[in-house]
């Protein structure tokens, strides 16, 4: 293995930056950049979790003072030597140094790699690697409490338990078509049978929690509808505490469509927020509004904004027949004036949830926020107990289990026998296994951490 380093923290000037290295040389390389403060010291003396204060000096050049924290293998993030020099955050500071530590033989990083070093080494399973991502991505408490969750190895766990079935079983039934007279396959198939159907459950209900999971780490895809100056663009800004959509009095001025993540109190919602849907000739509204259709099929979550001071129109109607169907909340608003809307002309056309609000007048947010809680959150998803898989590869590996252990079902049912079963045992172990990391071709390998950040 090589040393390898990074700047680890962001690249923006800020007050401390951190540059890291990990590898054999780690230490000795930053013992010939790093001049500490009380010259006697050597950071190759110091034992691991040690902090020392000094200046990185080379060839009489002083880069910058730092503090330099030596951690020793391997009890570390790579489980190699490691060593973070905390500089002053400025970006040129720390471009200088770590050209200085790879002119020293130190090569650049390569994005996620720490993380990747972590995995090889042993530390952690490629599911909590994985999870390491999901955290920094991470974009409200729930989406933190599940990767935090995912870091700490619970999905590992499962997996592994889920796995030690199987091999279990196909064990048996080598031993069993080897030495027939020690093992035996009487009532075989019926106990196989019933350890498929548990196993299916148990792979079943991680699918199911895909989807939860990527409300919480994408964010609920939320679309807003309504006719023009119902208030769309003044509820988003509302919602967002920030005066980010141009609001105006003249109508269709929300042209194109906007796209902004949320948070209404730790639930994100990724918002699509459209131009008014109505019959109109200007193309560059037209785009609007065939953004806005599509959007609303993909869609988990409708806002629909009513101007409650404006009787329905045909508008109303289109933007009704275009939802319908979908998970919805009519927000009636401009409660601050007088509502002329009748509730039942919407609720007869759409099955929704009604909220009055002012978005002038900043009315109505804590009644939202509770609502979408008891919509998307209420038993499902609010326990951060509950093991949830955010990743689409997760859900491609486990679905593929699930297929495999199908067929074993099928074959049994044929009375193939039992030298048949194992290849698809073989199959879904192979499978859940690739979750964890086993089994994996090293590009595949490359390609998940290379989506990682830099220095992580
Ligand atoms: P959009 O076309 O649907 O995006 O509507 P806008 O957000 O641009 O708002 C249209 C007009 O309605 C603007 O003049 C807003 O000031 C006004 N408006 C928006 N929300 C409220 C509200 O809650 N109360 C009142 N009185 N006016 C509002």
């Amino acid at each position: 293995m090589d040393t390898i380093a990074a700047i680890a923290t962001g690249l923006t000037d800020s007050g401390i930056g951190i540059i890291r290295l990990s590898g054999p040389e780690a230490i000795t390389i930053a013992d010939r950049i790093f001049t500490p403060a009380n010259r006697d010291t050597r950071l190759a003396d110091l034992p691991g979790y040690r902090a020392c204060f000094g200046r990185i000096i080379y060839d009489d050049t002083v880069y910058d003072e730092a503090i330099a924290l030596v951690m020793r293998a391997p009890k570390t993030y790579t489980r190699e030597d490691v060593v973070e020099l905390n500089c002053h955050g400025g970006i040129s500071v720390l471009k200088k140094v770590l050209e200085l530590l790879i002119s020293l033989g130190v090569r650049p990083a390569e994005p996620g790699e720490f993380t990747k070093r972590a995995f090889l080494n042993g530390r952690i399973d490629l599911a909590q690697a994985e999870s390491v991502m999901d955290l920094i991505h991470a974009k409200n408490d729930m989406a933190i409490a599940s990767s935090l969750k995912q870091l700490s190895g619970a999905l590992g766990k499962t997996i592994r338990h889920l796995r030690e079935k199987l091999l279990y079983n196909i064990a048996y039934i080598e031993s069993a078509l080897d030495d027939p007279e020690n093992y035996s396959l009487d009532g075989f198939d019926e106990k196989l049978t019933q350890l498929v159907d548990k196993l299916s459950i148990s792979i079943q209900s991680l699918l199911h929690s895909y989807d939860n999971g990527r409300l919480l780490t994408e964010g609920i895809r939320t679309v807003i509808v309504g006719k023009p100056n119902a208030g769309k663009s003044s509820v988003l800004n509302f919602l967002m505490g920030e005066e980010r959509a141009i609001v105006t009095d003249i109508e269709g001025t929300t042209r194109d469509t906007l796209e902004e993540t949320i948070n209404v109190d730790g639930i994100t919602l990724s918002v699509v927020d459209t131009a008014g849907i109505r019959e109109t000739d200007n193309t560059v509204e037209k785009i609007g509004i065939e953004k806005a259709l599509s959007s609303i099929e993909e869609a988990d979550l409708i806002l629909y904004i009513v101007d409650g001071t404006r009787p329905l129109d045909e508008n109303d109607e289109e933007i009704m027949s275009k939802i319908k169907g979908k998970p919805s909340i009519t927000l009636l608003n401009k409660n601050d004036q007088q509502l002329v809307v009748d509730k039942l002309s919407i609720s007869e056309k759409i099955d929704t949830h009604f909220l009055e609000i002012s978005a002038l007048e900043h009315r109505g947010y804590e009644e939202f926020s509770s609502l979408l809680r008891e919509m998307f959150f209420s038993n499902e998803v609010k326990s951060n107990s509950e093991l949830m898989i955010t990743s689409a590869r997760h859900k491609a590996l486990l679905s593929e289990a699930l297929s495999s252990l199908d067929r074993v079902r099928e074959s049994i049912n044929a009375g193939m026998g039992e030298d048949f079963y194992t290849i698809d045992l073989m199959a879904a172990y192979a499978s859940l296994g690739k979750i964890l990391g086993e089994e994996l071709e090293d590009d595949l390998v490359d390609k998940i951490f290379s989506e990682f950040c830099m220095g992580k």
